[in-house]
């Protein structure tokens, strides 16, 4: 695994195309695979939270969504050599769930959001199997039953939308505990699917 450290945040090297390879090979795995897409505000952000910081650092895919890493990396020669962003990467995997008939869950996003994002991707990519959707308004007892739900629903990917750093913080609290196998945070990109 070859990674940039940008500010002690360690962040993989490579394309859009690289980072689809591993996580197809992560849905082969029988572990929960963290995807992390941060940009410059969330490496600042780490430097103060030692959570989000060990989050990402521990994640299984930490992608460059934002220029300004990029930037940063030419400037210190740390080898990003492009931006790949979570829209694309999001693209990417539903797509390679289509033509392998994998299934995902959706949480987050305002009531309606997850549900119009779930209809939208469907129509467009048929062959997913679409396990469930939440939205991302919930209170902190409740999400233990939110969990079982997920679990419950078996799909192979959770699709997190909750806002940076909400959505990565959420996923280093929860890893041990999803029974799925790759868990990305997306923010804004499921309202984009909703339209
Ligand atoms: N969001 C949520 N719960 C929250 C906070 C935010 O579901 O407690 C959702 C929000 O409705 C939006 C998504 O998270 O759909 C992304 O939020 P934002 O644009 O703030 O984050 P970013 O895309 O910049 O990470």
């Amino acid at each position: 695994r070859n990674r940039a450290d940008i500010m002690g945040v360690l962040i993989d090297k490579g394309n859009l195309e690289d980072a689809l390879k591993r996580c197809v090979a992560f849905l082969g795995t029988q572990k929960c695979n963290i995807v992390i897409t941060p940009n410059t505000e969330i490496v600042m952000e780490a430097q103060k939270d030692l959570a989000l910081f060990k989050t990402i650092n521990e994640a299984d895919l930490v992608i460059p969504d934002g220029i300004g890493l990029i930037y940063a990396s030419k400037i210190r020669g740390k080898g990003l050599e492009e931006r790949v962003t979570g829209v694309d990467l999001m693209h990417k995997i539903l797509k390679h769930c289509n033509d392998h008939k994998k299934s995902i869950y959706i949480l987050g996003g305002k009531p309606g959001v997850a549900e119009a994002a779930c209809k939208n991707i469907k129509e467009k990519f048929s062959m997913i199997g679409i396990k469930g959707f939440r939205d991302g308004y919930f209170k902190t007892e409740d999400e233990m039953k939110i969990i079982e739900n997920i679990n419950a629903c078996k799909p192979d990917i959770l699709f997190l939308a909750l806002g940076a750093p909400k959505q990565e913080l959420w996923m280093g609290k929860y890893k041990e505990k999803l029974q799925v196998k790759l868990v990305m945070g997306v923010g804004g990109s499921v309202d984009i699917w909703a339209g």
